[in-house]
């Protein structure tokens, strides 16, 4: 029998979602989804999640549910095809995380190298909240609790998934075959696994203020662009330049298409070329630059005309959210059900553990 593909994705409503999650997770996302090859799929709003490292303003993340959700829908996913939800209004996954909690060490946790550089970022080094220490194992039940095959992610989150499979392969070790092992499925476009930001630094996120947003107008747009980091070494029009390392050329590498050079740079057959004059010398940054601004022109504009729309009827998206949130908890219930089956505490539900203690303790009467 063919395994399932059950599709499981989330993002942590702590701003509104930017083309890093586009190119690492989103746009991949809605190929899945639009291809139909796949049984079931899960998106997420980790409310939950973001509280973890946003405790000092729990309102930045309740504002921030709904931005995620336009985004969302902005893009192109469609609530009649994937189900989309609320972390946080799904308890099971709290159940889930507990019990798992007791298949991982501190020191396996200390080891993650994604939650390392985030403990650093946010200068969590002198005392870092358990919550945000221990949430690899929280998302180790947001994916298991939906028995996730497939996790369409960017790189970041390649740690995750190996301490989620590895929760899978002791749980089902100690209680025997319940949890699916799921696989990382990365973007294919290397310059699109880890996207940095507008200012050069390693990845564009939320948290550092470095991000072109979907929502963000024409001019906003313009105005990144055009003061993006480039290659600082590159002073004058006839020098050469760098490639590696300069943003508007990874950019482009993620973004630019064969027709976008016919439509707007028509001097140039592709993006081989124009890297090679950079590197030559004799071609400006801003000529780049402002190619660059019409690709993210051309490709957020329906993005964000598609966000207007959707933002005319927002208790109609808290609705999709209610009904998305009954279908995942049911969902996730099927498998905590299963999770205390194996585990065997289930005790109500186990007439043959009953029998046997009435039978033990009848036995020294
Ligand atoms: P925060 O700074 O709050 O952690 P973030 O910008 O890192 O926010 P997340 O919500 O943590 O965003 O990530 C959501 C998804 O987007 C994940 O699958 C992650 O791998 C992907 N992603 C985030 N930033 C990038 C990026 N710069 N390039 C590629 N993928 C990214
Ligand atoms: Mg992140």
């Amino acid at each position: 029998m063919k395994k399932e593909k059950i599709i499981l994705t989330g993002d942590r409503p702590t701003g509104r979602l930017h083309i890093g999650h586009y190119v690492g997770s989103l746009k991949g996302r809605v190929e899945l989804q639009n291809a139909g090859d796949y049984s079931k799929m899960f998106v997420f709003i980790a409310d939950s999640q973001a509280l973890t490292d946003n405790i000092d303003n729990p309102e930045k993340v309740r504002q921030n549910v709904i931005e995620v959700a336009l985004d969302y829908l902005a893009c192109g996913l469609d609530p009649e095809k994937a189900t989309i939800f609320i972390q946080s209004q799904i308890p099971e996954l709290c159940e889930l995380t507990f019990y798992y909690m007791d298949l991982v060490s501190v020191s396996r946790l200390q080891r993650n190298p994604t939650v390392k550089t985030e403990i650093q970022m946010r200068n969590f080094e002198a005392s870092i909240p358990v919550g945000f220490f221990t949430y690899p194992i929280s998302q180790a039940a947001d994916i298991t609790a939906f028995r996730a095959t497939t996790v369409p992610v960017g790189e970041d989150q390649e740690p995750m998934l190996e301490q989620a499979r590895e929760i899978v392969r002791r749980f089902n070790h100690i209680y025997g075959e319940t949890l699916v092992e799921p696989e990382i499925l990365l973007p294919q476009n290397a310059a699109c696994l880890r996207l940095p930001g507008t200012d050069g630094k390693a990845k564009m996120s939320k948290s550092l203020g470095n991000c072109i947003y979907l929502s963000d107008t024409a001019d906003e747009i313009q105005k990144k662009v055009m003061s993006m980091y480039t290659d600082p070494g590159h002073i004058r029009v006839q020098d050469p330049g760098k490639i590696e390392g300069n943003t508007v050329f990874t950019y482009l590498d993620a973004f630019s298409r064969p027709e976008h050079f016919e439509r707007y740079l028509p001097d140039y057959p592709n993006l081989a070329e124009l890297k090679a004059h950079y590197q030559r010398g004799g071609l400006g940054d801003v000529k780049v630059k402002r190619f660059l601004n019409a690709i993210m022109q051309e490709t957020l504009e329906p993005i964000r005309n598609r966000r207007k729309e959707f933002e005319k009827d927002i208790p109609g998206i808290y609705e999709m959210l209610r009904k998305g949130c009954e279908v995942a908890r049911a969902a996730a219930a099927d498998t905590l059900s299963d999770v205390k089956k194996a585990m065997k505490i289930n005790y109500f539900d186990d007439k043959e553990l009953i029998e046997e203690q009435a039978r033990r303790f009848a036995a020294n009467q």
